[in-house]
């Protein structure tokens, strides 16, 4: 017998027909023997429903009654699920976040779980119940109920699985797993077996949004390892876990991001401090910034370009404008016309020539690369954005062909 705790999406329990099939998925491993723990996000579009129903009356709604309306969403999800359960002929229970022992931080709609004492959901299988648990929301210490931010039911189902020792955790989800590259837009994408935490953590960033990131950070912490499958097709999915040098693949997954924009201060003075000046400036406005490229100096300037994500292009210009002019810059442009195409993969660290691989199949396309980043286990191009479809396409080509 096993303890077994189990997340499913909203797209997975979005109406009667699909909470029968995930009532069917959990009782059939309850139906062996387990123990089982459901965790369960709130129904379809239900959380931005919520969200457009509260900016109709009032847009600037208090963060607190924004997580009393949230938390509402899969306090509905959860006892639908139990009450299918429970027709199903078997013994079921809901419990909310606060119920089942989760201590959050204060910050309203982007709370941190600090606690999970799952003396409630103990108590619960040991009456051979299936428990039902509400994702993504807790009790602070003020005793009001916290959301922990979008998306963070799978952090829900992580943090109880790594309370109670879980003997696996399954994230359902509507996709079957974690690919190569977007099945649906690139020929040959496949499946993968398994993928480290690292490795996740960096596709997560890139855009392939399968599973939360701070689950995964979490999961990693506590050495939780996590499945990502399908509720639909009951195949196998991807196992994230700690892998081994053995199983270390040279590249797990080609990544596009177009939601970014590229910034260049032209004519910056040459000398020490400058750089430092500019990017604390972007950092006290919460600007992210991603890849940084300086042009080496000419005749006493030099020129800077970043990325930042799209919709902080504009604050960022605004921001910099007057700026830059104190500092004895000549410039700022902007170019939204880009994507940045990254592979990752955690063999890279010992393998040369990776990134010679990568830069030979965007110039057999004629792609032509505009800045280059690289990480222990990501190299990242940026390039037009016309080119981006091909340009994964090509890479993918490059290193998933040969292995085949
Ligand atoms: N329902 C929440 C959201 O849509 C939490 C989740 O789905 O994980 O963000
Ligand atoms: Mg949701």
């Amino acid at each position: 017998m096993a303890l077994i705790v189990q997340k499913f999406g909203g797209s997975s329990v979005k109406d009667a027909e699909h909470l029968r099939n995930v009532a069917e998925i959990v009782t059939s491993r309850y139906r062996e023997g387990n123990d089982v723990v459901v965790v369960v996000s709130a129904q379809g579009d239900t959380t931005d429903d919520l969200i457009e129903k509260a900016k109709e009356i009032n847009p600037n709604g208090s963060k607190r009654e924004m997580d009393q309306l949230m938390t509402a969403g899969e306090q509905i999800s959860a006892a639908l699920l139990a009450m299918t359960i429970e027709n199903m002929g078997f013994p079921a229970v809901s419990l909310l976040g606060w119920q089942a022992g989760f201590t959050t931080s204060s910050a309203y709609g982007s709370a941190r779980i600090k606690r999970v004492d799952p003396e409630r959901i103990r108590a619960e299988l040991s009456r051979r119940n299936i428990v039902v648990v509400t994702g993504f929301q807790g009790l602070n210490r003020y005793d009001d109920m916290t959301t922990l931010g979008r998306g963070g039911s799978d952090t829900s189902a992580v943090a109880i699985a790594a309370a109670m020792h879980a003997d696996l955790c399954q994230i359902y989800t509507d996709v079957d797993g974690v690919y190569t590259a977007d099945p649906r837009k690139v020929n040959g994408a496949r499946k993968l077996d398994f993928i480290s935490y690292d490795e996740m953590l960096e596709l997560a960033t890139l855009g392939a949004q399968v599973l939360n990131n701070r689950s995964v950070e979490m999961a990693k912490k506590y050495h939780i390892e996590l499945e990502v499958l399908s509720s639909l097709t009951r195949e196998k999915g991807t196992i994230v876990k700690e892998v081994t040098n053995v199983e270390k693949m040279l590249i797990t997954g080609v990544a596009k991001d177009d939601n970014i924009a590229r910034l260049s201060i032209l004519g910056v003075p040459d000398r020490p401090g400058l750089a430092f000046k500019i990017f604390s400036k972007l950092a006290q406005k919460n600007i992210n910034v991603d890849i940084i490229l300086q042009s080496i100096g000419r005749n006493g300037t030099k020129d800077i370009s970043f990325t930042v994500e799209k919709d902080k292009m504009q604050s960022a210009i605004d921001l910099l404008r007057d700026y830059i002019e104190t500092l004895g810059a000549t410039a700022i442009v902007a170019d939204d016309n880009v994507a940045k195409v990254s592979i990752v993969g955690s063999g890279m660290e010992s393998h040369p020539g990776v990134a010679a691989d990568m830069f030979e199949a965007l110039f057999e396309a004629n792609i032509n690369i505009r800045m280059i980043s690289t990480s222990e286990i990501k190299i990242s191009v940026l390039i037009d954005k016309a080119d981006g479809a091909r340009a994964v396409q090509t890479i993918h080509d490059k290193f998933f062909d040969a292995l085949s």
